[in-house]
């Protein structure tokens, strides 16, 4: 099994470049279809969960219960989502006898597959952002006389809105206050939860509680809110700067502590 610790991947993977080649390929005629859906652990970003759900036509809170579990991460201890194989056979809920039965939305890492992308923080971030194969010794893909540039790679495998939304997630992740303020309550901890991820939980506790009474929300984006899952993402990053950093990007209608207001009608509910 390849190392895919973060150690392991700076010290043991050559690293790949956009335009560095490599030869692989899948399909339904490969000895190891499907294989490679068997017993995975697939981290889901925020971004993976809207998509998949959308793809499925789920309620967000009956996805992630149907389809995940969830862990707190080591350093920032906050939820991350993995997707949950079945427990008897491990193979992953959502493969069919003709692939995955998500396909046009599947995530981001069953996309890059055979690829991997690292960007080091720390003593390493010098390193820069980089590319490596993933090679599972039950994938026969590899040895196939298919060439393609990483960049041909991501641009087939559709990752641009991936990529996109992972780097608001990223810069969010990576602000300064994770370091210096206090672990997240259990309040602030489900906030989080269901900001970025229980999309259409999020949705209803800003369509319908106090929360557009507590907060001036431009109109225009109110109405996309409502419709577009992209743009309720984009205003569940504004809405947790707000209330775990303090950051000015929502606006009050009053003085009050708006965002303790807002959770407590959101806890009334
Ligand atoms: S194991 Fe590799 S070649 Fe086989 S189906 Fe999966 S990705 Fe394709
Ligand atoms: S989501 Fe699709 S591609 Fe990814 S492991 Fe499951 S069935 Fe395979």
């Amino acid at each position: 099994m390849p190392d895919l610790s973060e150690q392991g991947i700076i010290e043991n993977s050559a690293r790949m470049s956009l335009d560095t080649a490599f030869s692989f390929r899948c399909g339904p005629d490969m000895p190891c279809f499907n294989r490679c859906c068997n017993d995975v652990s697939i981290l889901l970003s925020p971004y993976d969960v809207l998509r998949m759900k959308r793809g499925l036509h789920m309620d967000s809170s009956q996805f992630l219960e149907k389809y995940t579990f969830t862990m707190r991460s080591r350093d920032k201890r906050v939820p991350v989502v993995f997707l949950r194989m079945d427990e008897q056979s491990r193979n992953c809920p959502l493969v069919t006898g003709s692939g995955c039965g998500v396909y046009a939305h599947r995530p981001w890492a069953c996309r890059m597959y055979p690829l991997g992308m690292a960007e080091p923080k720390g003593p390493n971030a010098a390193a820069g952002r980089f590319y490596f194969r993933v090679e599972e010794p039950l994938c026969k893909g590899h040895g196939e006389p298919c060439e393609h540039t990483v960049r041909e790679w991501i641009e087939s495998q559709h990752l641009d809105p991936f990529d996109q939304m992972q780097a608001v997630f990223l810069e969010f992740m990576s602000h300064p206050k994770w370091e210096t303020s206090a672990p997240l309550s259990e309040k602030q901890l489900d906030m989080y939860f269901m900001s970025l991820y229980d999309l259409d939980r999020f949705r209803r506790f800003v369509m319908d509680t106090r929360f557009l009474d507590l907060f001036e929300v431009d109109e225009a984006r109110v109405e996309a809110i409502a419709r577009d899952d992209e743009d309720l993402l984009e205003f569940a990053f504004d809405w947790l700067a707000f209330l775990l950093f303090h950051e000015k990007r929502m606006k009050m209608r009053a003085p009050a502590d708006a965002g303790a207001t807002a959770v407590a009608a959101h806890e009334e509910r």
